[in-house]
């Protein structure tokens, strides 16, 4: 059966982006195979963060997560903190990995360019091992992300070919080769205020928050910066600003891009294009933040994780156990 995981990180507050790039995807994968979905939230310290602040963000990601349509009976939610396994293979894994291939990653790149070069962790630098250890460990085949996170699933395929090369027979690989799966439409949400980068958490700027009321999404969105033209269309090049909107209101309607298009074609008010924009957004979030809402006033997400800790530990173990094993440390039993 198919395995499929995906997490996000609890760096900040998320955002429009991370639910149709990946949140609103995940419930999908339920009825196709086996999904573990986690909180990155060893991942989250790899930039300064204040405790009570990524504490209340992963809590938040776990009622999100629950409120997108996850079912915990179906699907194991769990903080990659309470799996230990997470770390000990990272520990292995950070050997078969390089320092030049690391230092060519954009995510890396664009994050420490922010930063002063002295608050610059190792763990941004070597976020990518981490991460080729959260997905090996399931043996999982699909990883559902947004394109930003496709240049990191490349390297822990890497990591999969030369540990297989080095340590799988002819008839057992050691590990599972994962291939990253991103959506057709909607799969790089841009910032509303500033449409040629991409909407981002840590870094936002005036981006829709899923904990925004549904004034302040409406407002945002009415005031997001186009162009000049006045004529819907998509031109992600000449026109960021109303080809995002554009994205958004396909991503949301599950239409493609063209249809998008063809429905506002001879549109020559921006205003009126983003209140159906508004309006869509409204329609799909509105519910989705109630339930929300419920989650985190009920507590309900303490027992979900505490039972997905369990049940992923079991799973990665089992890996972590055959890898020491491979690499030829010594397991005593
Ligand atoms: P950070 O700034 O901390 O990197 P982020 O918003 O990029 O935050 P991540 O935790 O890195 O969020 O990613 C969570 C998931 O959301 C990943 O699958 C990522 O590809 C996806 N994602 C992030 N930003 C976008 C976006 N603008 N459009 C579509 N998908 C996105
Ligand atoms: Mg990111």
């Amino acid at each position: 059966m198919e395995r499929i995981l995906s997490g996000i990180k609890p760096t900040g507050q998320l955002t429009l982006g991370n639910y149709i790039g990946a949140l609103r995807h995940f419930k999908d994968f339920q009825d196709k195979g086996e999904v573990f979905i986690f909180i990155a939230d060893l991942h989250a310290l790899t930039l300064p963060i204040d405790p009570e602040v990524l504490r209340n963000n992963t809590r938040d990601i776990a009622a999100f997560y629950l409120a997108s349509g996850l079912d915990p009976k179906k699907t194991t939610i769990f903080l990659q903190s309470s799996v230990s396994a997470h770390a000990e293979l990272n520990a292995i894994a950070q050997n078969y990995l390089y320092m030049g291939e690391l230092s060519r990653m954009t995510q890396f790149k664009d994050k420490s360019a922010k930063m002063n070069d002295k608050e610059i962790g190792l763990g941004l630098f070597a976020y990518p091992v981490l991460m080729a250890a959260d997905i090996v460990l399931y043996d999982a085949d699909t990883i559902p992300v947004g394109e930003d996170q496709l240049q990191h699933i490349e390297l822990c395929r890497d990591l999969v070919h030369r540990m297989n090369h080095k340590y799988g027979t002819k008839d057992h690989d050691l590990l599972v080769m994962p291939k990253g799966s991103v959506s057709k439409v909607g799969k790089r949400i841009m910032s509303l205020s500033d449409p040629t980068k991409k909407m981002s958490k840590s870094d936002p700027k005036g981006d829709i928050f899923l904990k925004d009321d549904m004034k302040t999404i409406r407002k945002k969105i009415m005031s997001a910066v186009t162009d000049m033209e006045a004529n819907v269309y998509y031109d992600p090049e000449n026109k960021p600003g109303v080809s995002n909107l554009l994205t958004i209101y396909a991503a949301l309607n599950d239409i493609s891009i063209e249809e998008a298009a063809e429905h506002f074609k001879g549109c020559t008010r921006y205003g009126d294009f983003k209140k159906e924009v508004a309006d869509t957004v409204e329609r799909e979030l509105a519910p989705f933040k109630a339930r929300y809402e419920e989650i985190i006033a009920s507590g309900e997400y303490i027992e979900v994780l505490k039972d997905g800790a369990k049940r992923a530990s079991e799973v990665a173990n089992k890996t972590l156990k055959r890898v020491q094993n491979a690499v030829g440390l010594l397991t005593l039993e």
